[in-house]
């Protein structure tokens, strides 16, 4: 049996592991750019064979999660295309831009806000550098607490970085667009391509994607592509409350795409331009919503930590200028291989979606409390996790190159078992003898409950490389032992160990093993 080195492997830069999990994933048929023949579209994603499975597998982890675990959750499945006027009362028409600016020379464009964003960045960095230089310095003596308040150099790069965010957070909050373009100028930002300064005015950019809806152009009108899946919720909130007799609090789950014209799309599947949401909105009392925004904060970090993830990887980041319709809203954050990004949101919305719609409408959007006799608009917490960030968190945490005892690497993806794409893959060790026969009979009692594999091409060492590599947790080879005894070799995919059981007994072994009721049942509310 061949093991795991256990000397410590040489470490990669992020940015290459993150490169070598792009390439895996596109190897291994879980991620494509799109309609690539073509050269691909810039931030569209295909996902291929492996990828969907995966992908159904996290969805179907959430849903269950929310719909089956709490009776006061039901799902909906509303319509990517809305009446317009949903995204005018929603303030997405109004509001939901970012600030853009184009280099005049390279006709790049970019977000204003990531270029003061990542000027300020790199005055940081600098100011790393110097405690970095002082540390080697002064060897063990070394305060670094000390150095970063007393230091006159750090001092000055420390207050040229506040200066630019003082001004910055003014400017977004008169929403003073020169002035966050002088910015611009004042910090002599240049543009990474070009390398000059020459840009135009910033303006706003509405991310919405539009189209026509109607044959005849004279009556066509022009409707948005979804940018979130939330306002099918709010829209229906009503419809789902009356037919299925909820009661407050309880709460509406949908998974969907949405479509949002990022300015700058990049890191792969982490900003793309159509990407899938699973969002939640809880309906509760107005006075309580504190006390659920606190339960949905903790419920949906356990559900993260049910995954088998290090809780270091995660991280509550609280908002600290919150949107104006919200009174608390945090994310949970990730850490991926280019460092702690936003993965999940959790907002405390207040009653501005379902008050907005009701202005808008002309429709009143109550709920009758039969214990105190009178309507209310409800309060509203969100949960809004995007599918493909999750999907990357998870691909990105369990891709490993290991080197083994022999010298030879293996790629693995440590994936929880009741998420991966494949479950079991059925290996005869040979390609006569009657083992390939036997190896059917297996699949053939197994494929009704998972998704499993057949392969006999290869030896058996490389098919084992290959299940490793798409993340499949146990490989079941037939050798001529088990033409005698009823018996064959399962072999676990983490810690490549292998052990002899009866083959009357695979099918309860495997379901133990990648049951997904298994992870559920830790999730007790
Ligand atoms: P960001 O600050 O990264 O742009 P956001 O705050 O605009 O995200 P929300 O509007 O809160 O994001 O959306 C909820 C979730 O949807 C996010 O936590 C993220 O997981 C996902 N999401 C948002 N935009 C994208 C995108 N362009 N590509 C992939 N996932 C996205």
């Amino acid at each position: 049996m061949t093991t795991a080195n256990t000397e410590k492997p040489a470490q990669i830069s992020r940015e290459e592991l993150f490169k070598n999990i792009i390439s895996h994933s596109k190897e291994y048929g879980f991620v494509f750019p799109s309609s690539e023949i073509y050269d691909g579209l810039s931030a569209v994603y295909d996902y291929g064979q492996l990828g969907v499975e995966l992908k159904k597998n996290i969805r179907e982890y959430w849903w269950k999660a929310m719909t089956q675990l709490h009776e006061n959750i039901v799902g909906i499945d509303a319509a990517i295309f809305m009446h317009p006027t949903t995204w005018k009362a929603s303030g997405h028409v109004d509001a939901f831009s970012d600030p853009l600016i184009d280099n005049k020379d390279s006709k790049k464009r970019y977000r204003a806000d990531v270029l003061i964003e990542e000027h300020v960045a790199k005055i940081e960095g600098k100011i790393d550098k110097e405690v970095e230089k002082a540390a080697k310095r002064f060897g063990a003596t070394f305060d670094e607490k000390m150095y970063r308040t007393t230091n006159p150099r750090v001092l000055e790069y420390q207050k040229k970085a506040e200066e630019i965010n003082a001004r910055f957070k003014s400017a977004l909050e008169k929403n003073d667009l020169a002035e966050v373009q002088q910015i611009i100028v004042d910090c002599e930002i240049v543009c990474p391509v070009s390398g000059s300064r020459n840009w135009t005015d910033v303006r706003q950019f509405n991310l919405m994607f539009s189209t026509q809806m109607g044959s005849v152009s004279e009556e066509a009108g022009t409707i948005y592509l979804r940018p979130e899946t939330a306002q099918g919720i709010f829209v229906n909130f009503l419809n789902v409350q009356k037919t299925g007799r909820m009661k407050i609090p309880f709460g509406i789950a949908q998974t969907g795409k949405a479509f949002r014209n990022e300015i700058v799309a990049r890191q792969f599947i982490f900003r793309m331009r159509e990407f899938e949401q699973m969002e939640m909105q809880y309906f509760v009392k107005p006075g309580e919503e504190m006390k659920w925004y606190e339960f949905w904060k903790q419920a949906r970090m356990k559900w993260h930590n049910s995954l088998g993830i290090a809780q270091d990887k995660y991280r509550f980041h609280d908002h600290i200028k919150l949107a104006h319709y919200a009174n608390a809203a945090c994310d949970i954050e990730f850490e991926f291989p280019f460092g702690f990004k936003e993965l999940e949101g959790i907002h405390s919305r207040t009653d501005f979606d379902l008050k907005n719609h009701e202005q808008f409408s002309g429709k009143k959007l109550q709920y009758f409390d039969p214990e105190t006799n009178s309507s209310y608009v409800p309060y509203v917490i969100e949960t809004s996790i995007g599918l493909d960030r999750m999907f990357l968190a998870l691909l990105s945490n369990s891709y490993k190159s290991e080197t083994l005892e022999d010298g030879t690497i293996r790629d693995v993806l440590n994936l929880p078992a009741f998420l991966a794409p494949v479950k079991v893959a059925v290996l005869p060790l040979v390609k006569k003898d009657g083992l390939p026969e036997k190896a059917r009979e297996i699949m053939d009692v197994l494929k009704f409950d998972h998704l499993c594999q057949y392969d006999e091409k290869d030896s058996i060492g490389k098919r084992y490389r290959r299940q490793d590599a798409i993340g499949t947790p146990f490989c079941i080879t037939i050798d001529h032992q088990s033409l005698e005894d009823s018996t064959v070799t399962i072999r676990h995919r983490d810690d490549m160990r292998q052990e002899r059981v009866s083959i009357e007994k695979l099918p309860a072994i495997v379901e133990d093993k990648v049951s997904m009721k298994k992870a559920l049942k830790t999730l007790t509310y």
